[in-house]
């Protein structure tokens, strides 16, 4: 029996396939290379290039492959983005989950784990933020989340379909052993840009906005390795394989840096000059997104082995050191 991960050849799913292939997991990828890239999918995955929203295609590899499990990754998840372009994200994030649903019940697969986002709470009321807080997205994004959220709801109503939402934070870092890492084009993610000002691809890191209701004015965020999140769902696979009941768990550190405080961090991590600039907000951003992670520590047993962002950006450094370019296709 396979796990299939939607949207392996991207950034996080990358990570997960090659953490379930060094668990001997059977692992198929469907992946359509929109923002993924073939290289990052781990040589002993089974790889379809096919969009979710495919049916009939998505159909044919349901009817192939013996799937178990499924792992969704494939969305569209820039924040900015998605306030210029709202239509996009609803239709390739909730439409294509609406498909999938669809295959996945005709093939009796029942079992989901979803990268939901730490965007579905808007402006938190807490901090740090509790799954049973309000979710209230300020953006198209978090929105297009959460209705995804709602709908694997009711699909489990109708059709006993068990998921588990992953609320990630920020994710950030590369696999240990430098093979795989963040590579996104256009990139728009904070580490990656800070780290390539720090190898001089860029001039400088512009940090969005210094007027933020937050101690030093930037706004914060809580950053999780990339590593710890794919063990979060490895735990989140055997948790439905257990019986467990559908559910959702936020995955951070408890522990928020302000984005200056990145860069600070990346300076030391680095050990290179890291230019800075302050700009302007960028649309959609919330001043503090810090989780509660505690539910996914009780109840899946999920013990994150990075605590340090400065450890964090290291593993991410090699990565953008051995690869300046990213992948190469
Ligand atoms: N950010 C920034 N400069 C950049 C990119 C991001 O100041 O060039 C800030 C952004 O405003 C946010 C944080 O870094 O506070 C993380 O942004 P990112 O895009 O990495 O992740 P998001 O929070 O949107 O998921």
């Amino acid at each position: 029996m396979a796990v299939l991960v939607l949207g392996g050849a991207g950034y996080i799913g990358s990570h997960m396939v090659k953490r379930l292939i060094e668990d001997e997991r059977e692992v198929v990828v469907v992946d359509n290379l929109v923002t993924g890239h073939r290289q990052a999918v781990h040589p002993d995955a089974k790889f379809y290039e096919v969009d979710v929203r495919d049916k009939a295609a998505l159909n044919q590899v349901f009817d192939q492959e013996n799937i178990e499990a499924v792992v969704h990754f494939a969305a569209f998840s820039i924040v900015p983005e998605s306030v210029a372009n709202p239509l996009k994200y609803f239709d390739n994030n909730t439409s294509g989950m609406i498909t999938l649903l669809e295959v996945m019940k005709a093939h009796d697969v029942k079992q989901i784990v979803f990268s939901s986002t730490a965007a579905t709470y808007g402006n938190p009321v807490n901090i740090p933020i509790k799954e049973t807080d309000p979710q209230q997205p300020i953006n198209p994004y978090g929105e297009s989340k959460l209705m995804m959220e709602k709908i694997m709801a009711w699909a489990d109503q109708a059709d006993g379909i068990k998921w588990v939402a992953l609320r990630y934070f920020n994710v950030a870092g590369a696999a240990e052993d430098g093979t795989i890492g963040e590579d996104h084009a256009p990139e728009t993610h904070l580490v990656p840009i800070i780290l390539q000002a720090g190898l001089g691809q860029r001039d400088y890191i512009e940090m969005f906005g210094d007027d933020y209701n937050t101690p030093d004015g930037f706004n914060v965020r809580d950053y999780v390795h990339v590593l710890d999140l794919a063990d979060a769902h490895i735990l989140a696979l055997d948790y439905l394989k257990e019986g467990g009941d559908s559910n959702q768990f936020n995955l951070g550190s408890a522990t928020g840096f302000s984005v200056k405080e990145m860069v600070e961090a990346a300076r030391k991590a680095t050990g290179v000059d890291i230019p800075s600039k302050i700009g302007p907000r960028r649309p959609g951003d919330p001043d503090i997104l810090v989780a509660n992670s505690d539910k996914a520590r009780r109840v899946l047993g999920w013990a994150p082995k990075y605590d340090n962002v400065e450890d964090i950006i290291k593993t991410a450094w090699q990565w953008h050191q051995s690869h300046p370019e990213g992948y190469t296709k």
